[in-house]
């Protein structure tokens, strides 16, 4: 890209981040949900000659993006009369979703229980029975299993009273979080001058929210789903809608689907291409930002920038790419820096040799 067109960009960055700006006092935890910085990757960007930016999700006040979400469903259930003061909110999380829905709790006044799959990180439940919430880590099995997590935390809202099961998954509330607040930043933030969305999913929300709303803007953005060993939504999108048994497993924590969730169901035709994201690729991203950009965050987020690459590279020079940098590393650090870890998942390698160095633990 010329001097010239990055100075200018610059400039539109600079002046939109100045009228964007939060107001100096924010109320509360809630007020501070939202409103995240856009953040040009350099060196990416330099390598394409597109300008490659990561929507700073991790800078939200419960560390990710889905503080966004677990504020819509709760504000949902309370408009809908679901749940009053002293009530208890319910839900099945891969984490994330719930450690905002338990800072949510907290500044509201209700009670928190999550039920999660067993396979997560240890520092996710940690911190989830630090902010209070009662936690129920459950074997991962899938979503037709009656005793796959998000089904334990509905029965278990059934069974006591004033208590709401969130349904992160196909409570479309979810997905609205993203069409109010995540879409209509990215799209002020870059003035409009956006040519391309692409991110992974886990419940679809981010993905199906934003892509809806940037594509009422302007249809001609382009919008990629990207997918990690182990989710369907790459080969549903190749084969033209055939739901493939799911095989294979991913590092990544948070994203990956077997199904079409409602948050997604009907922004699945709205999907230009898909791109398949290795975990090889995903941890030498992830290592890699660390040492060239000195950002630190989990690999959900590196396997996003990973797909805004491989875009800004499919649609050419010149170009504007937005993806999401859901969370940071904190959540996972002692198993994404454990070269035990890396080891046990055949990853060491996928490190180029000069930033191994940051393998710590
Ligand atoms: N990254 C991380 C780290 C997550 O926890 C999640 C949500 N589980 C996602 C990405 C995907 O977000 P969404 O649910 O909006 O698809």
């Amino acid at each position: 890209m010329s001097l010239l067109k990055t100075q200018i960009f610059s400039c539109r960055l600079f002046s939109t981040a100045v009228a964007n700006s939060k107001p100096k006092i924010i109320d509360g935890f809630i007020g501070a949900i939202g409103n995240t910085p856009l953040i040009r990757l350099r060196k990416l960007s330099e390598e394409t000659g597109s300008e490659v930016l990561g929507k700073a999700e991790f800078m939200n006040p419960g560390g990710s993006v889905k503080d966004r979400a677990a504020l819509y469903v709760v504000k949902e259930a309370e408009e809908k009369g679901l749940i009053t003061t002293g009530g208890t909110i319910i839900e099945g999380t891969a984490g994330n979703t719930g450690i905002g829905l338990a800072h949510v709790c907290r500044a509201k006044g209700y009670d928190c229980i999550i039920y999660m799959p067993n396979t997560q990180s240890q520092e996710k439940i940690d911190l989830l029975r630090m902010l209070g919430a009662k936690v129920y880590p459950v074997p991962a099995v899938p979503f037709e299993d009656p005793n796959n997590y998000n089904h334990q935390a509905r029965r278990h809202a059934e069974r006591i009273p004033n208590a709401v099961w969130t349904n992160q998954f196909d409570n479309v509330a979810n997905r609205r979080a993203h069409y109010e607040t995540t879409g209509p930043e990215i799209w002020e933030q870059t003035n409009g001058q956006i040519d391309g969305f692409t991110c992974s999913t886990g419940t679809g929300g981010t993905f199906a929210g934003v892509t809806r709303y940037l594509k009422e803007k302007n249809p001609n953005i382009k919008s990629f789903i990207a997918d990690p060993p182990g989710s369907v939504l790459y080969s549903y999108f190749k084969s033209g809608g055939n739901l493939i048994e799911r095989k294979g497993s991913s590092i990544t924590e948070g994203i990956g689907q077997g199904r079409v969730t409602e948050n997604l169901k009907e922004e699945i035709n709205s999907i230009d291409d898909a791109l398949f994201i290795s975990d090889e690729k995903s941890i030498e991203m992830l290592y890699r930002l660390l040492d060239e950009e000195g950002f630190y965050i989990g690999a959900s987020s590196a396997l996003n920038v990973v797909a805004a690459y491989e875009m800004a590279k499919i649609l050419g020079p010149g170009k504007t790419i937005v993806t999401a940098i859901c969370d940071g590393a904190y959540r996972y650090q002692t198993r994404l820096f454990s070269r035990k870890w890396l080891e046990s998942k055949n990853l060491v390698d996928a490190i180029p040799k000069h930033l191994q160095k940051y393998i710590i633990l």
